[in-house]
């Protein structure tokens, strides 16, 4: 038989998505995976079910359906403080997933280098390998997950296409601020360096935290790829609607990419979801609330019980740590989490370059009795699980 491709052999299937699969299969709370369990806004739903019976069951113009780019175009214009070409500067792609590796496919040969922060969102490192790129990692240090800004540089003098900025951070929360953007945007500009962005958690942020779009930093539009999507904003994970927002010249050649590797995102659900891009403020301001008041009501639980965490600043994920229980293997602990303790999590060595086992993530995004559940499970961690 002859062998298959050499490029899938430098990564495993997704450890966040395989965790899903496990908590199903004990029955756990499953807070692995990062999706919400309760519902998209209705009036989302009740456009969906009219789509049903119109006319939107054949492919949307590849590059995503006008109407949903003249809306997404205005509720970005406002957020990034410039004037975006729903005709130009935008793509509408199968998730930010998508969004993401259409980008680093735009931007980099194969051989190139590429900025990541580590810890980083699992999907870089394989869309770094697919796309024939190469990782140079970056530490973000605890508790606030800053950088060094000499080992920033000592990785852009290694003469990188791209940085991958994931703001705010998935895993660890961070919200870069307006100085540490400024840092980065002036070493892109020093060493003339394209940034990606996955900003898929504009819209969760707490207070007194702000986000800052990258492509907004003075001369940063020119060299900033954006990637988002609408699943976290609208908590609609399972439509797969994502998009880039670029200048024209880089667009042109991400609808290529993009058109060849999927043609084009669902067209029913490209047009229900027009309902949520042209919600109003205080849409927003009911997201952060609801989820400000979820952090908080985990977070007490998770102190109550007395484990160390981070506190996320935005998004929706917290790290634990789990030293007191002496696992080597942070993948085998949360195998018997999912088992013993009945609460479903992500290993933290998936999302580390550096040698890290010690920690586990877990999300926010559910139901406050959700929620609850898994705290009452996880009161009884120190019973369930045997300490090494
Ligand atoms: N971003 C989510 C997480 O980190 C998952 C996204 C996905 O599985 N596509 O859990």
């Amino acid at each position: 038989m002859p062998t298959l491709s050499k490029r899938t052999e430098g990564f495993t299937d997704s450890v966040i998505r395989r965790m899903t699969r496990i908590s199903n299969q004990y029955g756990a709370v499953n807070l692995s995976q990062g999706f919400p369990d309760f519902e998209p806004p209705r009036e989302l739903l009740e456009r969906l079910a009219e789509v049903t019976r119109e006319d939107f069951h054949q492919y949307s113009i590849t590059w995503g359906a006008q109407n949903f780019r003249e809306a997404l175009a205005e509720k970005q214009s406002k957020l990034m403080g410039r004037n975006i070409d729903p005709n130009g500067e935008i793509v509408v792609t199968c998730g930010s997933t998508e969004a993401m590796m259409a980008a680093m496919m735009t931007v980099t040969n194969p051989g190139d280098k590429v900025v990541v922060f580590s810890p980083f969102y699992e999907n870089y490192g394989a869309d770094t390998i697919l796309s024939g790129a190469e990782p140079i990692y970056v530490p973000l240090y605890p508790p606030e997950f800053n950088f060094n800004v000499d080992e920033l540089e000592a990785a852009f003098k290694q003469n990188p296409k791209a940085l991958i900025l994931c703001n705010p951070s998935n895993p660890c929360g961070k919200v870069f601020t307006y100085d540490e953007l400024k840092i980065i945007a002036d070493l892109a500009q020093k060493y003339d360096t394209f940034v990606i962005t996955d900003e898929v958690y504009e819209h969760i942020v707490y207070e007194p935290y702000k986000h800052t779009y990258f492509a907004s930093l003075p001369g940063m539009w020119e060299r900033t790829i954006s990637c988002s999507s609408l699943s976290k904003t609208y908590s609609i994970t399972g439509w797969r609607l994502g998009y880039i927002i670029a200048p024209k010249h880089i667009i042109e050649v991400a609808k290529k990419v993009h058109d060849f590797l999927t043609v084009g995102a669902a067209a029913p659900l490209q047009e229900a979801a027009v309902k949520g891009l042209r919600f109003g403020d205080d849409y927003y301001r009911d997201l952060q609330a609801k989820y400000t008041e979820k952090r908080d009501l985990f977070l007490k639980g998770l102190d109550d019980i007395g484990i160390v965490h981070t506190v996320p600043q935005g998004a929706y994920y917290i790290l634990l740590d789990i030293s007191e229980f002496g696992y080597k293997s942070d993948l085998e602990f949360c195998e018997v989490l999912a088992r013993d303790v009945g609460v479903g999590a992500v290993p933290g060595s998936s999302f580390f370059r550096e040698d890290v086992n010690h920690l586990i993530r877990l999300h926010f995004a559910k139901k406050n009795e959700t929620l609850s559940e898994a705290l009452n499970r996880l009161e009884h961690i120190r019973k369930k699980i045997v300490k090494r």
